[in-house]
């Protein structure tokens, strides 16, 4: 079993994006920037853009955090994505979801100019995605192809099973992995809630991603010799621990682990490799290459 280390592959990432910034810099060029609006005190929003901020200085990026009250309205919110639209300082932007009730998220994120849209979820940007054209891909799916790319996993021709078809992570996989590339040029079944006998298709699956968000879901009687597991799930769990919790992935590890070719752990797997992608997709905002 090989363990595919979201954590060592974000963190090699990081330094050679530093260095792209840092080359930026030394042309002279303006220091890339990415803006976060973060909409009310949600915790997990909260350590989420903080994450976001801190990622972000790492690399030698500058960030700005916008924060509004729950109270903001739908026309107050939509007028700030607006004057960051025509901030040429700013080259990404991120919504952090999600929002409050009363304001509708998806005319939000229409309102990002696509070209800010680091996030990847304006519908040109999904368009652009799933028909091969230059994008930026939402980070989760992102950061699941740039594993797969660097660790050389073997895509061509393979059976993957997707557990989950979310806009942000199911679907677009699905997508990515029945394209015409490397990785890619996968044979696709999408399964959800709604799927019969889901057992039956993990066990046709050369490669598995489980993105369901329901702890330890797949055990090792679902997954055949030789298979690739990604475990995209994150449930936070009670624990006797300092936090109180720890996290949990969509997969039982230890059991499914010894049954697998490559396996991703939780955390430490596709949780960086997601924080890595936005700042990927800033550095390609920032050198104008959507
Ligand atoms: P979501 O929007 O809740 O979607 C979950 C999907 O799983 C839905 O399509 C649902 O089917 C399907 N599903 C639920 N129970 C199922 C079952 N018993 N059998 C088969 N399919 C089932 O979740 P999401 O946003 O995609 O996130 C999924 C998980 O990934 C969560 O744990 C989330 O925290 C985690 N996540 C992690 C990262 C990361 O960086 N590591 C990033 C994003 C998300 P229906 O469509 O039929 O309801």
């Amino acid at each position: 079993m090989n363990l595919l280390d979201g954590k060592a592959t974000a963190a090699q990432m990081k330094q050679e994006i530093a260095q792209s910034v840092l080359e930026i810099k030394n042309s002279g060029k303006r220091t890339p920037h990415l803006a976060a609006i973060l909409v009310g005190n949600d915790g997990a929003s909260e350590t989420y853009v903080n994450s976001k901020e801190k990622d972000c200085h790492e690399v030698g990026m500058s960030s700005t955090v916008l924060r509004f009250p729950e109270t903001i309205t739908e026309a107050e919110l939509l007028q700030e994505v607006v004057k960051i639209n025509n901030n040429k300082d700013i080259d990404g932007l991120i919504v952090q979801l999600p929002l409050p009730k009363h304001i509708n998220e998806q005319k939000i994120i229409e309102t990002i100019n696509p070209d800010k849209d680091v996030d990847g979820f304006h519908p040109l940007n999904v368009g652009h995605m799933v028909t091969g054209l230059p994008t930026y891909v939402s980070a989760t799916p992102d950061g699941i192809m740039e594993l797969l790319a660097r660790y050389k996993v073997e895509t061509a021709g393979k059976h993957c099973v997707v557990i989950g078809r979310s806009n942000i992570v199911g679907r677009p996989m699905s997508n990515l992995l029945s394209q015409k590339a490397n990785p890619g040029d996968c044979t696709v079944t999408i399964c959800h809630s709604r799927t019969k006998d889901l057992k039956a298709f993990c066990l046709q699956a050369d490669i598995i991603i489980a993105a369901l968000g329901k702890a330890e879901f797949l055990t090792a009687d679902m997954v055949r010799e030789g298979a690739v597991v990604v475990d995209v799930g994150i449930t936070r769990v009670p624990a006797q621990n300092k936090s109180g919790f720890k996290l949990l992935g969509d997969v039982k590890f230890d059991e499914v682990a010894p049954k697998c070719s490559y396996i991703t752990p939780v955390p430490g797997g596709v949780g960086p490799m997601t924080r890595v992608s936005l700042l990927k997709n800033t550095l390609k905002a920032a050198r104008g290459l959507r």
